[in-house]
């Protein structure tokens, strides 16, 4: 009989960890496991604000996808995904084009700018390790360049962070970090940085808990944060962002560096794959697949997810992409045997924002941690899921162990 052919495209939290999950079910004989990535390493979404703040190095955050997969289970090829069609079962990639008899969609996140005018061009977004090393040199240069201009434009040195949710605040709690570094390195009064993040809800972080976030908007304030909450970007321009103020009242902030942190999307190709979907999101079945299409999985920020106790989406985290893989790779083995699939069942601890190394927000297993207590346990989720894709050897090489 012939063996099964699956396809797994993307090597994120939620395509890497169905990879690493197959290869523990599968014999090397049972199936063709191919993984197609646009590199050839895996980078922690999760810990991009740092690489874009410049408070770790790029490189901490990525790590060989081959130095965690079989590869007498699995056949990597790094290449770019040009489009998925569904009803032919035909991807098209950089490196030719692939079929399969399962398919699992694990292409991620893109920022979401909501059509606002000039986000696309003039705002930077934390999408991957490459946009987060521009945002790093982009505010290192508008530093560098204060200090050797004749006459300064003090603007240069204003930092609009657009999202006070968990990407802003956790980009926020770097930079507080990291200012007071850049201004010793480059001989910049600290008087003259402006860090304003901008908020379209009437609170920061919203709908976590309001103590918490109290805290952490203390936190960032002391450390020269400027909040503007109930004010939405409503456009962008080569000079800085126009923010709504009130019916009729605006009001242009003028800055060097604009990071748009305002939300997320799924992956632009899941529009054209002929599956339907929401912002380019796709409302899986209860066993992680694309409804209408029984051999096509969708794991991770490229599938919707509704929680029915509160009938809305579960947020797109790697907490929740790391729990599907697990079952869409138990049920990818179901079908090839012939078994029925299993429902996807998350089992959510809670949420850590960090605000800098130290210090950090919590609400895990119904307690809510603030300051060391709360960043410890960040570090600890962070290495736990270096461990659930790599062992203890990936942990040993790039996990967080500073206290
Ligand atoms: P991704 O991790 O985005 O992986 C997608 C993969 O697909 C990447 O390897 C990418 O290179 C590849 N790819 C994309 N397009 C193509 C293409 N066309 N061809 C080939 N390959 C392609 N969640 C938490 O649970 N906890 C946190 O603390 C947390 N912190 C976060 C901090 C930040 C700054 C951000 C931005 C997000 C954070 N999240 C956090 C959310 C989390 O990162 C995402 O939910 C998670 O990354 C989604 O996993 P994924 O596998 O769907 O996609
Ligand atoms: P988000 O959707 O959670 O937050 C975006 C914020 O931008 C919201 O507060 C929204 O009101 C605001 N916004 C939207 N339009 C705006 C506008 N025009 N002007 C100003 N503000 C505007 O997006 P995110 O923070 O990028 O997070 C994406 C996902 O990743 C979420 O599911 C989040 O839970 C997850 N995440 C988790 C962590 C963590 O667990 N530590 C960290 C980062 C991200």
């Amino acid at each position: 009989m012939k063996r099964p052919t699956i396809l797994v495209l993307g090597a994120g939290y939620g395509g890497l960890s169905t990879v690493v999950n197959l290869q523990k079910l599968v014999g090397a004989n049972e199936a063709d496991i191919t993984l197609i990535n646009k590199n050839d390493y895996h980078y922690e979404s999760t810990w991009l604000h740092e690489a874009s703040a410049g408070t770790l190095r790029p490189d901490q955050v990525r790590y060989d996808v081959k130095s965690v997969i079989q590869s007498s289970k699995v056949n990597f090829v790094k290449a770019t995904v040009d489009a998925i069609d569904v009803n032919t079962k035909k991807v098209t990639t950089s490196a030719g084009e692939y079929t399969y008899d399962y398919l699992v969609i694990g292409l991620g996140f893109e920022g979401e700018t909501f059509g606002i005018p000039g986000l696309d061009k003039y705002a930077l977004s934390i999408a991957n390790v490459n946009a987060a090393r521009q945002i790093r040199d982009h505010i290192e240069y508008q530093f560098a360049t204060w200090s050797t201009e004749e006459i300064h434009d003090d603007t240069r040195l204003t930092i609009v962070v657009g999202g006070a949710g968990f990407s802003g605040i956790e980009f926020l709690g770097e930079l507080g970090n990291r200012i007071p570094e850049l201004c010793k390195e480059y001989d910049v009064p600290k008087e003259k940085v402006r860090v304003v993040c901008v908020e379209a809800a009437p609170m920061v972080l919203p709908g976590f808990d309001p103590e918490l976030v109290e805290y952490a908007v203390r936190q960032l304030e002391s450390k020269g944060i400027e909040f503007s909450i109930g004010t939405p970007v409503v456009e962008a321009t080569p000079e800085g962002v126009k923010i709504k103020k009130g019916e009729e009242e605006f009001e242009f902030i003028k800055a060097g560096t604009v990071v748009w942190a305002a939300g997320v999307r799924g992956s632009r190709l899941i529009e054209t794959s002929g599956i339907e979907n929401m912002r380019a999101r796709v409302k899986v079945e209860k066993d992680m697949r694309a409804p209408g299409f029984p051999d096509v999985f969708i794991v991770g920020d490229c599938a919707l997810l509704i929680n029915e106790a509160i009938n809305r989406p579960y947020p797109p985290t790697a907490q929740i992409a790391m729990q599907q893989a697990v079952t869409v790779a138990k049920n990818i083995v179901a079908l090839i045997n012939g078994n029925p699939t299993e429902e996807f069942v998350p089992n959510l601890k809670g949420a850590v924002c960090s605000l800098g190394e130290h210090d950090a927000i919590g609400d895990v297993m119904g307690r809510k941690l603030t300051g060391t207590k709360a960043s410890i346990m960040k570090k600890v989720i962070d290495n736990r899921a270096l461990y659930m894709i790599g062992g203890l050897p990936l942990v040993v090489k790039k996990g967080k162990f500073s206290l």
